[in-house]
């Protein structure tokens, strides 16, 4: 392919992009495929001639967009958001454009020195201490990881790279085997499933302790599961708060932990993966407080920020545990501007960098922060308003609401919600899934797309009140009274589980 055709390429790719958006509103949210639909549509080696690029862009349109789902569906309501906007799509493309690797400053100064700036851009849109920013005199920074559990795993390491140097510094009897082998953290029975992954990974008990009725995790119950640790000999090392718990967007208390960490030399690290982008908006500061001491703080720009996959803001108060952790260093990676920038390999896993700062700093300045608050405030108004939908049916319940996540079910036995969801499912013009609260079933409807509006709302709140009506086969004033109707007298709704189900439990 020449420069000629790329330009082509390029644009019908952009048109095909432009047109995918203002099409999707239409799409049913759920692709209607089974399981190896696409192995059939495709040929089982690659082929041996070049083809021209118009044949591999109808084939996009043949092949892949009927296995979509839709996450940018104003009807996708599952999980959380992933973000996406016109400016990050750019930044993106761009960013492979340019395609360097930026291992080291030298590698390509713009990629290290942007990350550095919008780090101290995004930490002071979201009212982070100043610790934690590169700007700041001290040892603490920011930088782009990509995924929250890849953030979550290195902050393990760097905890306890920490505490061996703090115990072999204070002349402990124990071998540094004996310490690692000690070593033991934890976080709340709430905690997204990566932080139990990277206590597996990084080879320490993660204790994942019972949150409240509410989906917290209390200092008290922390603090005794530390004290009991430390009697059977066990050295605690590292704890994960979370802020917006991914089953309902509950909220560590930061300011009951933190003496704790403090007292007991514990790492503290803050999970803010999906909600932290609200502290954007002033009024939702409070929920952060307590954060000046955390060692490490953590959100998902790639979740609800308007970034698209992938952008994981992490910062750190001191990245020296980070850089000790991780420093190896060869002759062919030295530069002569060693220290004057930070060398951000020394605070990941791989060698190699992707240019993610440039999709971050396209979509600060053409949201601007009244843009992302703007945002955020409508997608919570939103939730507040499907809330007050389900609170108006007396059939139903809502079990919490918190950000742009509303978590409901129906009055009396959880079957009958699990058929509720079935039943939805199946008609597929919605995507929701299903959640706990308090240890019990219920549906999450979480405001993800950019593009849902009131009426998406309106639309999805039909279509729980028809599976209602059509799940108790009874007019609606009679099935108001839901809970003195014995299960028997339903009608007995058997469902497949959904294609899309199915593919989804595969690839977890
Ligand atoms: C989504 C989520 C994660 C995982 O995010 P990735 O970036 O996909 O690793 C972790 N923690 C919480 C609270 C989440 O909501």
């Amino acid at each position: 392919m020449d420069i000629e055709e790329f330009r082509d390429f390029g644009k019908a790719a952009v048109d095909y992009i432009a047109d995918y958006f203002q099409t999707i509103r239409d799409r049913p949210v759920l692709p209607n495929v089974d399981p190896g639909y696409l192995s059939d549509l495709i040929p089982d080696e690659a082929p041996q001639k070049g083809e021209p690029w118009q044949d591999v862009l109808k084939d996009v349109d043949r092949i892949i967009m009927p296995g979509l789902t839709h996450w940018h569906s104003p009807n996708f309501h599952a999980f959380y958001p992933t973000a996406n906007s016109f400016p990050a799509i750019v930044g993106e493309m761009l960013s492979a454009g340019f395609g360097c690797i930026g291992l080291s400053w030298i590698a390509s100064p713009a990629y290290t020195e942007l990350e550095v700036v919008m780090m101290n851009w995004l930490g002071k849109l979201l009212g982070l201490p100043e610790e934690f920013l590169n700007c700041s005199q001290g040892p603490g920074g920011g930088v782009i990881q990509g995924s929250a559990s890849e953030v979550t795993f290195i902050s393990l390491l760097a905890a306890k790279e920490k505490k061996v140097t703090e115990l072999k510094s204070q002349n402990s009897p124990l071998t540094e085997a004996e310490i690692k082998g000690k070593l033991v953290a934890y976080s709340s029975d709430q905690s997204n499933s990566s932080v139990e992954k990277s206590g597996l990974l990084g080879s320490m008990p993660m204790r994942l302790l019972p949150a409240d009725e509410n989906g917290i995790l209390r200092g008290s119950v922390l603090q005794e599961a530390i004290l009991k640790d430390k009697e059977k000999g066990l050295i605690p090392c590292y704890v994960v708060a979370n802020l917006g718990t991914t089953p309902t967007c509950a909220f560590d208390n930061l300011e009951e932990f933190a003496p704790i960490c403090q007292k007991e030399g514990v790492w503290l690290h803050v999970d803010a993966a999906y909600a932290g982008t609200a502290f954007a908006c002033p009024e939702y500061r409070h929920l952060n407080k307590g954060v000046e001491k955390a060692d490490s703080f953590n959100f998902n720009p790639h979740k609800w920020m308007l970034v698209n996959f992938d952008c994981s803001a992490m910062w750190v108060k001191n990245a020296k545990y980070l850089v000790e952790a991780f420093n190896v260093e060869r002759l062919y990676l030295e530069d002569q501007h060693k220290g004057l920038a930070p060398e951000y390999r020394h605070w990941q896993i791989a060698l190699g960098r992707r240019f993610r700062a440039l999709k971050l700093w396209f979509v600060l300045r053409m949201y601007g922060s009244e843009g992302i608050q703007k945002h955020v405030r409508h997608q919570i108004s939103l939730a507040q308003y499907f809330e007050e939908l389900v609170r108006n049916d007396a059939r139903f319940e809502v079990c919490s609401s918190s950000m742009g996540l509303v978590c409901f079910k129906l009055k009396g036995l959880e079957s009958l919600s699990e058929k509720l969801l079935k039943i939805v499912s199946e008609k597929k013009s919605i995507y929701c899934i299903a959640g706990n609260h308090n240890r019990k079933f219920c549906i999450r409807f979480a405001i993800c797309s950019r593009l849902t509006e009131k009426e998406d709302v309106e639309f999805a709140w039909k279509e729980f009140k028809s599976a209602a009506d059509e799940l108790f086969g009874l007019d609606s004033k009679m099935s108001q009274i839901v809970d003195e109707i014995p299960e028997k007298k339903l009608r007995d709704i058997h469902i497949s589980t959904p294609r899309c189900e199915i593919l989804h439990e595969k690839t977890k």
